[in-house]
């Protein structure tokens, strides 16, 4: 019999995780299928990891992990992918957002041959027009950037084996899950799902980090602002050359010190130009620093089964 993995990433979650953990497994039960659920909590400040070790040890169909701090979501789910064994697996959010009842469709897609079930999001209606005005423009401008298109998709997804192999074989430590699965290619097919409102707890997305998290996966998954520096330097390089011949007609002409505003737009302009283009060398040069690195993208502190409790002490793999 076919078996599903369930990875819960959970960071301050500990008003949802029984919830889930109930309707998950309720849903599996119907449908007959063997099924863990790998609870990862991403260095909580609450209760979670205490919650998750609870059940853990009650219910031998899951596993609860704890980091040794906050490392991302994106480190729990690589995290949940490395510990996973089942035939299939399945990311989902662990405030309830993401709908138990489109699991059964997920699978039935999955076993009629499809390696990759996208969720993808219907419609919101209640989120504020501005974040709908800003989330467009990533994924537009994502989509131009990397070829990917990823509007409404979600993390909630179903991943065969085969592609879960492929993921955990990746070296590169800034990853972008939800764009990883298109990158993949593979037979795909897309389910579409209602989000739910958090069950319990607020999101921990604030402006500032949903800005830092669209420039991060604009970089990982396209070089195409660095080719803009150039396009600026040959844009800059005509104008030179135009303005040289016109400095040059006047000089000869005797009328050398007019051009005042001329001067000071050129320096205004160049100067930002060249500041935005050191900014684009100097994130990509981040990221290079940072993979090149190459320290683990997170570190296991405490790893709870039933029947075999133990602890792991010091870097585990990746
Ligand atoms: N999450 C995580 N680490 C973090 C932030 C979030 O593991 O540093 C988890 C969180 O517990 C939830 C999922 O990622 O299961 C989505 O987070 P959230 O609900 O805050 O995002 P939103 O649904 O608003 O996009
Ligand atoms: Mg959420």
């Amino acid at each position: 019999m076919e078996s599903i993995s369930f990875i819960i990433p959970a960071y301050n979650e500990e008003k949802n995780v029984v919830e889930l953990n109930h309707r998950i497994s309720q849903e599996m039960e119907r449908l007959g299928l063997n099924y863990e659920i790998l609870f990862i909590d991403d260095g909580s400040k609450d209760q979670t990891f205490p919650v998750i070790k609870e059940m853990a040890k009650q219910d031998p169909h899951v596993l609860a992990i704890k980091f040794s701090r906050n490392f991302g979501k994106e480190a729990a789910i690589f995290c949940g992918l490395a510990q996973s064994s089942g035939d299939a697996v399945i990311v989902m959010d662990a405030d309830l957002q993401h709908p138990v009842s489109a699991i059964e469709t997920m699978i039935q897609q999955w076993k009629a041959g499809y390696q990759i079930v996208e969720a993808k999001k219907k419609e919101r209606q209640n989120e504020t027009k501005l974040h709908r005005f800003f989330s467009n423009c990533f994924y537009k401008m994502l989509n131009s950037l990397s070829g990917f298109d990823l509007n409404n998709l979600s993390d909630f997804k179903l991943l065969d084996r085969r592609a879960v192999g492929i993921l955990n074989r990746l070296t590169e430590r800034q990853t972008f899950f939800r764009a990883l699965s298109g990158w993949m290619g593979f037979n795909t097919c897309f389910v579409e799902f209602e989000v739910a409102d958090r069950f319990s707890g607020t999101s921990k997305w604030s402006f500032k980090s949903l800005a830092r998290y669209a420039v991060n996966n604009i970089c990982s998954f396209s070089s195409k602002p660095l080719q803009f520096v150039t396009g600026c330097g040959l844009i800059f390089l005509a104008f030179a050359i135009l303005l040289g011949i016109n400095t040059l007609y006047n000089y000869f002409n005797g009328r050398a010190f007019s051009g005042f505003t001329t001067v000071i737009l050129l320096i205004l302009i160049l100067g930002s130009v060249l500041m935005i283009s050191l900014g684009i060398i100097g994130f990509y040069l981040a990221k290079i620093y940072e993979e090149v690195k190459g320290r683990p993208r997170y570190l296991i502190q405490e790893l709870v089964k039933k029947e075999e409790n133990f602890k792991n002490h010091g870097i585990m793999n990746k």
